[in-house]
């Protein structure tokens, strides 16, 4: 009996072997059969696969709930999707009444100033400058004014 820990077989090549993947590498080296460790790990795994394809008998019935289950949520998934285009087109149609709605024209720019000649601009500044007292004498006046 082999029995060297290094030589064991790992747990995916007694996968391979019991799926029939593989005869396993180590086969000639170190036998399943002649080693407890990797024969009772060897058991483990088909009892687990056993348990596994046992299950597997399933009825009409669920299978047929299932398909329309899957069925149902393809259709509810198409449903939202044609609900997920129509969103944002609304929002871009609201959008567009209001700047419809809010749009003002611009104003007309204004009319040009009128052009004065040499002698209208003189006239006009010496009657401005003729007409008006400087700023700073108008707290003389008022000074004058409460003591009348
Ligand atoms: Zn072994």
């Amino acid at each position: 009996m082999n029995s060297n820990p290094q030589t064991h077989w790992t747990d995916e090549a007694l996968l391979g072997l019991l799926y029939g993947l593989t005869r396993g590498p180590d086969q000639d080296q170190h036998p399943v059969e002649s080693c407890p460790d990797c024969l009772a790990r060897l058991e483990t795994l088909r009892t687990s696969r056993q348990a596994i394809v046992a299950g597997g008998d399933v009825s009409e019935d669920f299978l047929r709930a299932q398909r329309r289950a899957i069925y149902q949520r393809i259709e509810n998934r198409k449903r939202a999707y044609s609900w997920s285009w129509r969103v944002p087109l609304g929002a871009t149609a609201m959008v567009v009444a209001l700047a419809v709605f809010l749009y003002r024209p611009a104003p007309p720019p204004p009319a040009e100033p009128a052009v004065l000649s040499d002698a209208q601009f003189f006239s006009e500044l010496a009657a401005e400058a003729s007409g008006r007292e400087p700023r700073a004498a108008e707290p003389i006046h008022g000074l004058f004014a409460e003591t009348e």
